[in-house]
Formats: C-alpha cells, structure tokens, sequence
C-alpha cells in the first residue's frame, strides 16, 4: 500500500491538561509522521462543518461547544495505511472499550472528551485535511 495520509486533531481535554508531547509520542512510536501541525481555536461555524455528519445526533450541540472550549492541534500524519493505523493507535471512541497502549485508553476521560480524532476513510481525510491546511502547510 502506497503512503497515505490522515487527518488528526488533539481535542481541549489534551490540551487543557497538557498533553500534546505525549500524544505526539505515542503518535511517533507508531510509525506515523507528523508532516503538518497546528494549534487553533476552532470556530463554532469551523466545528459544526467538520462534525456535520452527527449533526443530527442528540450530542451534536454538547460536541461542538467542546470542540470549541479551548485550544486543539490540528494535525496532518502520514504513514503507509496511516487511516487505519490511526484508528488502531486512537483506540475505540469509548475509553472503557478501548485497547491497552492506545490513546484513548490512556488518555482519554469519557466517550465525549476522547482526546483526539481520526479520519475514518480516504474520502474524509481529504476533506478534513482541506478544511484546515493549504497544500504548502504540509511538508513530508
Ligand atoms: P472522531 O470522529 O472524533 O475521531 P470516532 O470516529 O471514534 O471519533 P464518532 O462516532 O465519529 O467517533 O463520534 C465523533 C465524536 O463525537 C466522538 O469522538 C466523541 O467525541 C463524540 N461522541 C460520540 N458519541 C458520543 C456520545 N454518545 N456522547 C457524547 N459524545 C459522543
Ligand atoms: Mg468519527
């Protein structure tokens, strides 16, 4: 499989408690490189965009005032199959369920505040990571 690339976010509650380095190691170990990086604070308009497939879920409104509570690092991460190795490196969106060693399993206070995200398939990514970064933002 060729390189690929996906598109990541540290959510508030990582960055709240400080977390970025540690995340980002774990991020490293696992193979993936970080080739585009940013803190921000999203916009309301910017969050309900990138969530609005969930915008009919009853946390829709919850999530979105989340994402929007304090700083989070966008973040571009390339490896050979990086969407699914990130998934696999993130853990399951629910900390309870998620894997030993895994993000969300060590980092992660409940299925609302997760830590971070992952693009879930390569249409998203592309999507996600022309949300937020220009093409010569990114550099592999
Ligand atoms: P993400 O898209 O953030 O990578 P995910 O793909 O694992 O997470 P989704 O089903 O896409 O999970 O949900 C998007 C986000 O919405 C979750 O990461 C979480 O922050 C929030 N969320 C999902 N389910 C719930 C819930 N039941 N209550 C509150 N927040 C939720
Ligand atoms: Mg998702």
């Amino acid at each position: 499989m060729a390189t690929q690339r996906t598109f990541s976010i540290i959510k508030p509650d990582g960055t709240k408690r400080n977390l970025t380095g540690a995340v980002n190691a774990v991020i490293e170990a696992a193979g993936l490189r970080i080739v585009a990086q940013k803190r921000i604070l999203m916009t309301r308009a910017q969050a309900e965009t990138f969530y609005a497939v969930h915008a009919a879920r009853p946390f829709f409104g919850e999530l979105c005032e989340f994402m929007t509570s304090g700083p989070v690092v966008v973040q571009v991460l390339e490896a050979e199959n990086a969407i699914a190795k990130y998934r696999e490196v993130m853990g399951a969106t629910n900390p309870a369920n998620a894997a030993d060693g895994t993000i969300r399993k060590l980092f992660a206070l409940s299925v609302g505040e997760n830590t971070v995200h992952g693009s879930d398939a390569p249409e998203t990514a592309a999507i996600e990571i022309a949300q937020f970064f220009a093409g010569n933002e990114i550099v592999g």
